[in-house]
């Protein structure tokens, strides 16, 4: 029979944890409980993807076309794709692109957008679009 004290304690140290591959929240698990601040994957399949180099290819060519865009500061991840997939199908590169830009949201470089508002990757639904994130900066 578990206490209602462990039961605070248990929630208390559920701190947030973002999987380092696909960088979505990881939903706790009483399994986890006392390895909780060293759970690096969400899932099996993403711990043995891992990050190649290639993914962080992927992140700093976000971070390139976004830099660049000075006049029209938003991307969408399909650019990121297309210009990764230099002339071949770039569909399948889309997993890996919005992996890259959940890792870089959750570092903080950039936001991810709907309508021009920044949105929780978690959650949000259709079509999203990239930015850099603008630190101190008022409009
Ligand atoms: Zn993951």
């Amino acid at each position: 029979m578990e206490t209602i004290t462990q039961q605070l304690v248990e929630s208390m140290i559920r701190i947030e944890r973002i999987c380092t591959v696909c960088g979505r929240s990881i939903s706790w698990r009483r399994k986890w409980a006392r390895d909780w601040e060293r759970i690096k994957y969400c899932s099996d399949a993403c711990r043995k993807r891992g990050i190649s180099t290639r993914d962080r290819h992927i992140e700093q060519m976000i971070l390139d076309l976004l830099e660049r865009r000075a006049a029209q500061p938003s991307i969408c991840p399909s650019e990121a794709a297309r210009r990764l997939a230099v002339g071949s199908d770039w569909r399948p590169l889309m997993g890996p692109v919005r992996m890259a830009a959940r890792r870089l949201q959750r570092a903080g470089r950039i936001d991810i957008t709907q309508s021009g508002r920044p949105v929780d990757p978690d959650t949000a639904q259709g079509p999203i679009r990239l930015r850099l994130r603008q630190v101190g900066l008022q409009l």
